[in-house]
């Protein structure tokens, strides 16, 4: 059970249905487009340490107005169905905003996977795609998983691997999973994705002054205090790219057996290699054992990264945060919600914020179907063209460029320049069109609903073509 009282679902609905009002969708549109189109509830067996144990699993349908259906599984204790449908219903909002040509799905595994060992979670895995493998809840046409709290490359190469086993006939078995190992068919950029689109995201946010004052902030993001819950992938990859190329400074991080707070600045690298070596942040230097009440330490920016329902009504009167910026899916419930717009906190809603890992995934999808990597074709015909034109500038003017800038001039885009290209811009336009909508109606409360309507205009245009 999600674990606080306002539930996940009841939160992405009430957001829903104000959005819904807001753009004027018919009350049967409206409850199609709400309701998850199926959720599949799995228990399946697997003999492991000399006994039978009994494993749930979920994978819930949000919309298939476009298939495949693409959502992460989580590796979860906590997970239940109202967790899974609320998760598949953003993923549907999520694909709609950043036009990644997708339904929303999402999936989970009740388990905590520090339990288990490597090997273990591998026949645990596997055992988990054949059951969703039986109902083509993995399959590179009808529904495309990838990785979520929890699970990461491994658990996708897993995944690829006992799919492509299953259908040896199938022409395009990785594209069944994203968030694979590259040698296993991923794509540079995809481990990194989500947290880099946090980032872009922020930085987009900052090139609307008019934004950033309503929050009461000014400037670019260096300097910005930033506190961040979570340093798994996603809080560690944000927090890294922000303090490393920003010059962010990440005043206190937040983890499940304590935080680190030093008003000087956190080494994030440092920090991450603390945690994988020691399990937690225990023991590291300026440790507080109490991590909840961390999140309403002082600071600019504050990045939820690590799970849903942790800003309550119980605790939204005291976050001190100005900009609240939810790389996590659902960390701040309805209630709360309305508590922070009311103190003047600008959200940058997950649904826009935490989109860079589906697209991502997206291309990595196109890359598996299109069997070659981005940029094979065109790179050195690029660098070409580039060096022709560098030497006839040169030959004109009688100079010759700078070395450094020469090089990258001229060097053609890689895959991995590619990626970032074509998160920078999703996270970009994005961006752009939620604050153009949030300010072209009072009505339009916050960037959270003006984001949601613009999925919903998305989505009902796409029933409506369809002559529903
Ligand atoms: P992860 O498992 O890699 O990291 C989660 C981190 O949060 C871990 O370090 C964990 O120890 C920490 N954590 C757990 N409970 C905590 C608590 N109560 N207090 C403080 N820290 C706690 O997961 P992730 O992939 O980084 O996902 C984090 C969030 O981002 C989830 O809400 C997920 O749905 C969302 N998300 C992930 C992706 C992705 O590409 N991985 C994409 C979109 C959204």
């Amino acid at each position: 059970m999600s674990q606080n009282s306002e539930s996940f679902l009841s939160s992405v609905e009430r957001t829903f249905d104000q959005a819904a009002e807001l753009v004027g969708i018919s009350p049967g549109l409206r409850h199609k487009i709400k309701v998850a189109n199926s959720t599949y509830t799995v228990r399946f067996g697997v003999r492991l340490r000399d006994r039978l144990y009994t494993f749930t699993g979920y994978r819930s349908v949000h919309s298939e107005h476009m298939e495949p259906v693409k959502g992460g599984i989580r590796y979860s204790p906590y997970a239940d169905q109202d967790e899974v449908e609320a998760l598949a219903a953003l993923m549907s909002y999520k694909c709609a905003l950043v036009e990644a040509p997708f339904g929303g799905s999402k999936g989970a595994l009740v388990i905590d996977p520090n339990e288990w060992e490597a090997f273990e979670l591998e026949r645990i895995t596997r055992r988990f795609t054949q059951e969703l493998s039986k109902r083509s809840l993995i399959s590179q046409a009808q529904n495309v998983p990838a990785p979520d709290m929890g699970t990461g490359e491994r658990e996708m190469a897993w995944m690829a691997d006992e799919y492509k086993r299953l259908h040896p006939e199938d022409l395009n078995p990785w594209a069944c999973v994203t968030g694979k190992p590259v040698n296993k068919g991923g794509i540079r950029g995809r481990v990194e994705a989500t947290g880099r689109g946090v980032q872009y995201a922020l930085r987009e946010c900052f090139r609307h002054p008019k934004d950033i004052e309503v929050a009461g902030l000014s400037g670019s993001l260096d300097g910005k205090r930033v506190i961040v819950q979570g340093l798994g992938n996603v809080g560690y990859h944000a927090a890294k790219f922000l303090s490393e190329e920003d010059g962010s400074k990440i005043v206190a991080v937040l983890e499940r057996d304590g935080a680190i707070v030093d008003y000087d600045g956190i080494d994030i690298e440092a920090l991450h290699a603390h945690i994988l070596e020691h399990g937690g942040v225990k023991g590291y230097a300026n440790y507080q054992e109490d991590a909840k009440s961390c999140l309403e330490l002082d600071c600019d920016i504050l990045i939820p990264a690590a799970m849903e329902g942790v800003i309550t009504p119980e605790n939204a009167e005291r976050i001190q945060a100005r900009l609240i910026i939810e790389a996590a899916n659902g960390p701040i419930t309805f209630t709360a919600d309305q508590i922070l717009r009311d103190k003047g906190v600008v959200i940058i809603p997950d649904l826009y914020a935490n989109a860079g890992g589906v697209t991502v995934s997206y291309f990595e999808w196109v890359k598996n179907i299109g069997h070659i990597r981005f940029g094979r074709l065109q790179r050195r015909q690029e660098e070409r063209k580039t060096t022709m034109m560098v030497s006839a500038i040169e030959e004109l003017v009688g100079k010759k460029f700078p070395e450094g800038l020469l090089e990258e001039l001229v060097a053609g885009p890689t895959e991995l320049d590619l990626v970032r290209s074509g998160l920078d811009d999703t996270m970009r336009q994005g961006y752009q069109v939620i604050s153009e909508k949030w300010h072209s109606d009072d009505k339009i409360p916050d960037l959270r609903i003006a984001a949601m309507m613009i999925s919903l205009e998305r989505i009902v245009d796409s029933y409506v073509s369809l002559g529903i």
